[in-house]
């Protein structure tokens, strides 16, 4: 793996293209670094954009090694669906860090979270978003401890102003301030004071993309776009 990867990442440093690596466990996080590391003595990243994703057992040593290198972790909510499981595999210790969320933030490299859909969950947001505020599964184990759950509001940054980081955005999107795209949604509820189990019901009832409403339900509906036709235009699929 290392002499491939090796090969691969050079490259991608030499043509300046950003990357991210899927990648759960310390043991094969620390190969990659080895391969990362020795890459970057010759070809220097300085500044390229990479990361991680996943990283649930993730050491500090490690997180400290990304660090250096000028990359990221982008955390996903496997742990609402898989931590059961982890915790029969590796007991609840092991759980409490699984993603070491707060370490990785104290380091100050860049820290996202998504849902990994379509292969975890769905996209939507919000049950990322209830699992690294209440730190507990699906099913209603409490996984984390208070000091590795995060306040609504750090929540909410690592999938809207942090996550902008991780495509390059973060002078586009993220924040709503002048100069930047008017991305934004209306909820159908407070987010910062519905009960915690109901955040995950967070929909949203009005969203504009680039300034262009995209969705509208309910008093906002007369917003809302058209729908797509059944058969369009430019379907080679005529109906007869
Ligand atoms: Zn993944």
């Amino acid at each position: 793996m290392e002499k491939d990867l090796g090969a691969v990442v050079s490259y991608l440093v030499t043509k300046r293209w950003s990357f991210h690596l899927h990648a759960t466990y310390d043991q094969s996080i620390e190969r990659f670094l080895n391969v990362f590391e020795e890459v970057n003595e010759k070809t220097p990243f300085s500044g390229l954009r990479w990361f991680f994703v996943h990283a649930e057992t993730i050491s500090n040593k490690n997180i400290e090694r990304v660090r250096k290198l000028g990359g990221g972790i982008s955390v996903q909510n496997r742990m609402a669906f898989q931590g059961e499981h982890f915790i029969d595999r590796y007991g609840e210790q092991m759980a409490e860090r699984a993603p070491p969320i707060v370490q990785m933030m104290n380091a100050g490299i860049p820290v996202g979270a998504g849902s990994d859909a379509p292969r975890v969950s769905r996209y939507d947001p919000w049950g990322v978003v209830q699992w690294l505020v209440s730190g507990k599964t699906v099913g209603g184990t409490q996984l984390y401890p208070p000091e590795n759950r995060l306040s609504r509001l750090e929540a909410l940054a690592l999938v809207a102003t942090n996550n902008a980081w991780f495509s390059g955005e973060e002078t586009k999107k993220g924040t709503i301030e002048v100069g930047r795209l008017a991305d934004l949604a209306v909820l159908s509820q407070d987010y910062f004071t519905v009960p915690e189990e109901k955040i995950v019901d967070l929909e949203s009832m009005l969203t504009i993309v680039g300034g262009r409403a995209v969705y509208g339900s309910g008093e906002f509906s007369k917003l809302a776009p058209p729908p797509f036709a059944v058969s369009p235009k430019w379907s080679p699929v005529v109906p007869r």
